[in-house]
């Protein structure tokens, strides 16, 4: 069995994850598929369970994670600041969305973009560690909750998302669904607009880069013969709500303020949008 290591990997290993990679990629190509042809809602069979207001875990949009039942802000909030982290607390809470704890997990990204951020400005190795873990609890605080043991993980040492999905609605979770691990950002419970924005080229570049399928990948698999290029491209899914008030979140707007952030992957990238219908959210 693989396991996650912490040491950096040995050649034999590197190429048993790298087919559990593409084996992945496979998988996934089904939901892809499903979601091109039918719509998202089709696809999935999407009930108004995917939005049941359950109890939640509070983690990071990585689409490794796979507790059931969560909602995903980068790094559970640990690249924000106190600041951030309050306005997160205070959406969930205005939003009515149970939180059962806060979940890190190994091999996090954002958590080591703060790590470096704060080493950057200073921080030695030893001060950096104590803040990250001081802004968990700061987050579990706020929330009246515990941080918990870090979220199981597929055994992957590489990233195996091939889509995001960004939803505007206060539940929904696709982890539920086998086989289709997209990076998810719960975008009404991000401090503002800008800071979705931002994440989404975070997870683009994690997909395109060494630790993604990369972008040589993506391009080899647009360019087989017969394969309509859409199918291999990098699937963004908006999920909005159809009658958007000012506070929510309408897809067609997002999508167009979306576009200078995917300026350097412009032509890898599919966007698809799902207004969400009015019944499935009561
Ligand atoms: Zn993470």
């Amino acid at each position: 069995m693989i396991t996650i290591r912490e040491e950096l990997p040995s050649e034999t290993f590197i190429r048993s994850e790298r087919r559990i990679l593409m084996r992945s990629w496979n998988a996934q190509q089904f939901a892809i598929d499903a979601i091109l042809s039918e719509g998202f809602g089709a696809a999935f069979n999407v009930t108004s369970e995917c939005f049941a207001k359950m109890s939640r875990t509070l983690t990071c949009v990585d689409g490794r994670t796979t507790s059931g039942g969560k909602i995903a802000i980068p790094g559970a909030g640990v690249l924000m600041d106190d600041e951030g982290r309050e306005k997160t607390a205070k959406l969930l809470k205005k939003a009515g969305v149970k939180i059962s704890g806060v979940r890190p997990h190994k091999k996090c990204g954002a958590e080591n973009r703060a790590i470096r951020l704060l080493k950057e400005s200073g921080a030695s190795e030893a001060d950096a560690q104590a803040e990250i873990k001081r802004r968990y609890e700061h987050m579990a605080y706020l929330l009246e909750v515990e941080v918990k043991a870090p979220a199981a993980m597929k055994n992957l040492h590489f990233h195996n998302e091939r889509s995001l999905i960004i939803s505007g609605v206060d539940h929904m979770d696709p982890s539920g669904f086998l086989d289709f691990h997209p990076f998810l950002i719960n975008a009404r419970f991000m401090p503002s607009i800008q800071d979705v924005l931002e994440t989404v080229p975070f997870c683009l570049d994690i997909a395109f880069g060494d630790n993604g399928y990369g972008k040589e990948h993506f391009l080899r698999r647009m360019r087989q013969p017969g394969m309509r290029d859409d199918r291999s491209k990098f699937l963004i899914v908006i999920i909005g709500n159809p009658n958007p008030t000012k506070q929510d979140f309408c897809c067609h707007a997002l999508r167009e303020k979306l576009a200078p952030y995917l300026a350097a992957y412009k032509d890898l990238v599919n966007i698809v949008e799902y207004p969400v219908p009015k019944e499935l959210l009561t």
